[in-house]
């Protein structure tokens, strides 16, 4: 398949301020880890680095909330993102972090050298300063009332309740996070790459492909939407941007730069040069130049992301390697579209989400299922949408039925005929095949070898659901060579015309199980073990394959004793998919918009006994203190004085009250209830509210003012 070259493959850094979901796993790690796997396969030169995204505001300001330094934060998730990528199979060859003292070095380094030729410009600005904290401002740090929907804790960047994007003069009464006092406006300086100078040949290398006149890449073969969306930014013109910020965590400016005391560099710039700092630490660690990974025409390299970054990827990260010089540019950018879940957005903060750290709890030894859903509804495309039903389905139908089904029948087979050996057979033995027609073994493997070719095609141009789709086909074509063949009945009367039946479906088995493995790892490692071969090393595994076919070799030589096989796939029942759609629909229960008309009282619940209503601790109780929780749309964190004691109660009723509104609100509260953690906040009671026809909540008010702490009973 042509001659072997080398190919860098990147995909997107997470950002370290909350966990992994589904969505990002079909956007950018999935599709990259099935390329770098077959490639590795074929016997081809492949690097895939990835790192965790650790800086800019809104690590800060998570911290902040979370009661955290910025350090925790990024160390908490980081870990996280280690353990979740490799619990479901993501091969990187190296993870690195942008916190790493390289990673500081080398995004230093390139600051350096475009600020020594002169690549940026300077200028001022003025921006809100927090005269008490003495610190500027980033716009996660301002809020104030919006001027759209006057919901009075909007962000400088947006405001959460009506979703409007803002920036920090648009707030009505701003104030500082920090201080929570009233900002003013100072002039800074910062840096600026003027983008606009890099139109022309960002123009010629997006639309034709080239550099300088000579042939870089194929523009037909970037996705079409990609291409687009770097046309409308290209027509609207581009303009100067700027590469820092004022902020107290992340990449100092390097020192010997005047009037870089409190400047770090801007997250995206910072963010991409983490791909050459994690090729640099690979190549620390293993002896290896990186410069070849970055610097050699040889080496094409490949970011796989989702289209939220593909202005970053395409037009600023380019135009930064350009200034800098030296560096190659991507060959491809195929990013990803967006996956919905269950009929709405995925959402971090309202929890609307399959959490993948969750989800390989949840399904012990089912890695490969969620692997496989995920590329049956790639957004290759479009957007597409993950339901459980459907995981199910897929799971049901396809990996069970099919190809779970197909191994097991040829093993047992195996097994009852020939005490699980291969049975002896030349390339020239003749069987029945998928069309009834009867064909050697030799010319059937050819047609696999034609087969793999096309997987091959597909995996090239990005389309790993229909390369998904290919490999799954071998599987159905083997059931129905069995089918056809019925070697259960032939065994009675000629079982000579059995053998080329069980020994190209051993093949066929084997095939599958090296065709299958970037994209269902665990599962070939499964099927090694049924088959008893060797398992672990992916190089030159599908090469072998294809090498065999062409040589008239099986790869599966007769003689050779099948292991002890097992099931590859049990079906998943109802249950199991009715408690995570259940679990689903209740952590985020407000959000569900339904367009059926709800009976003005809701059923009355199941009778209990009077113990079970004793057993509950029922208090009055006043709120002290209130404020929103990041990132979480309808929570509220806050205090309440309960006479013998003050508690932290995070409630559910952010879009009802503001914070300021309640301080001071007599309030009853579920004291004993057993703590619970909402955004990383121990949340100790819950406030119980009346839910009214019209959907709102009141508190509930006794008849006269009573003192905190009183028994309700
Ligand atoms: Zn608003």
């Amino acid at each position: 398949m042509g001659t072997p070259k080398r190919t860098l493959v990147t995909s997107a850094l997470p950002y370290a301020n909350g966990p992994l979901h589904i969505g990002h796993l079909a956007g950018a790690y999935l599709n990259a880890d099935i390329y770098v796997r077959w490639l590795r396969g074929i016997g081809e030169e492949v690097l895939f680095v990835c790192g965790s995204d650790e800086h800019g505001a809104a690590i800060t300001v998570r911290a902040l909330k979370e009661g955290m330094s910025p350090k925790q934060i990024v160390d908490k998730y980081h870990h996280l993102f280690q353990s979740t990528f490799a619990a479901i199979g993501i091969s990187f060859d190296v993870y690195d972090r942008t916190s790493s003292e390289l990673h500081h070095q080398t995004s230093q380094d390139f600051f350096r050298k475009l600020y020594q030729d002169g690549a940026f410009i300077e200028r001022e600005s003025e921006q809100y300063f927090d005269e008490e904290a003495q610190s500027f401002l980033a716009d996660r740090y301002i809020m104030g009332t919006c001027p759209r929907c006057s919901n009075p804790d909007a962000y400088g960047d947006q405001c959460e309740r009506c979703g409007s994007t803002l920036s920090p003069t648009e707030l009505i009464e701003p104030r500082s996070t920090l201080s929570g006092s009233k900002p003013v406006m100072r002039s800074t300086r910062h840096w600026y790459l003027p983008l606009e100078n890099h139109e022309t040949w960002l123009r010629e290398w997006i639309t034709d492909g080239t550099i300088d006149g000579v042939v870089h890449h194929y523009p037909a073969d970037w996705k079409n939407h990609v291409l687009g969306q770097c046309k409308s930014w290209l027509d609207a013109g581009l303009q100067p941007r700027a590469m820092t910020r004022d902020l107290d965590w992340g990449v100092d400016v390097p020192q010997e730069i005047p009037g870089s005391a409190g400047k770090k560099l801007y997250v995206w710039m910072d963010a991409p040069i983490g791909y050459i700092s994690a090729t640099r630490k690979w190549a620390n660690e293993h002896g290896k130049d990186w410069e070849s990974w970055w610097k050699n025409p040889e080496t094409s390299i490949i970011h796989f992301i989702g289209k939220d970054n593909i202005v970053f990827h395409c037009l600023i990260f380019p135009a930064i390697l350009k200034a800098h010089g030296g560096y190659n540019l991507p060959i491809n950018v195929p990013a990803n579209q967006f996956m919905n879940l269950e009929g709405n957005k995925i959402s971090t903060s309202r929890n609307w989400a399959v959490w993948v750290d969750e989800f390989v709890r949840d399904f012990p030894g089912m890695e490969d299922s969620l692997r496989y859903n995920m590329i049956r509804n790639m957004p290759e495309q479009r957007d597409s949408e993950f339901t459980w039903k459907n995981f199910q389905e897929t799971h049901n139908s396809e990996l069970v039925n099919n190809l779970a089904n197909f191994v097991n029948r040829v093993l047992v087979l195996t097994r009852k005929y020939y005490n699980g050996a291969v049975p002896p057979a030349d390339f020239k033995d003749t069987f029945l095949d998928q069309d009834s027609n009867q064909t050697t073994i030799q010319s059937w493997m050819n047609d696999l070898a034609g087969r793999i070719r096309q997987v091959d095609i597909s995996i090239r141009q990005f389309s790993f659901r229909e390369a998904m789709q290919q490999v799954m086909e071998i599987s159905s074509v083997g059931n129905q060579i069995l089918q056809i063949n019925e070697p259960w009945k032939a065994i009675k009367n000629d079982p000579d015309s059995v053998r080329p039946v069980m020994f190209i479906s051993l093949q066929i088995v084997v095939a599958i199980s090296r065709l299958i493995r970037p994209f269902l790892p665990f599962t070939a490692d499964r099927l090694d073990k049924f088959l008893a071969l060797d398992s672990g090393k992916e190089q030159d595994r599908i090469k072998q394959l294809l090498d065999a076919i062409e040589h008239k070799g099986p790869l599966l030589k007769s003689g050779h004793q099948t292991g002890d096989s097992g099931h590859l796939f049990d079906r998943i029942p109802d249950e199991v998919i009715d408690e995570q759609i259940t679990r689903l629909h209740g952590r985020d229960a407000t959000s569900i918009t339904s367009e059926s008309t709800e009976p003005p009282f809701s059923p009355q619940k199941e009778t209990i006994q009077y113990d079970q209503f004793t057993g509950l601790d029922i208090r009055s109780g006043v709120i002290v203190h209130g404020e929103k929780v990041p990132k979480a749309d309808r929570l509220l964190k806050l205090e309440v004085d309960l006479g013998f004691e003050r508690r932290t109660i995070v409630s559910g009723i952010a879009e009802h009250f503001s914070p300021s509104e309640i301080i001071g609100q007599q309030v009853v509260v579920l004291s004993n209830l057993a703590p619970r953690t909402l955004k990383g906040i121990e949340s100790q009671g819950m406030i119980l509210m009346a839910s009214l026809p019209d959907g709102t909540l009141e508190f509930i008010l006794p008849g006269s003012p009573i003192p905190p702490g009183c028994v309700i009973s």
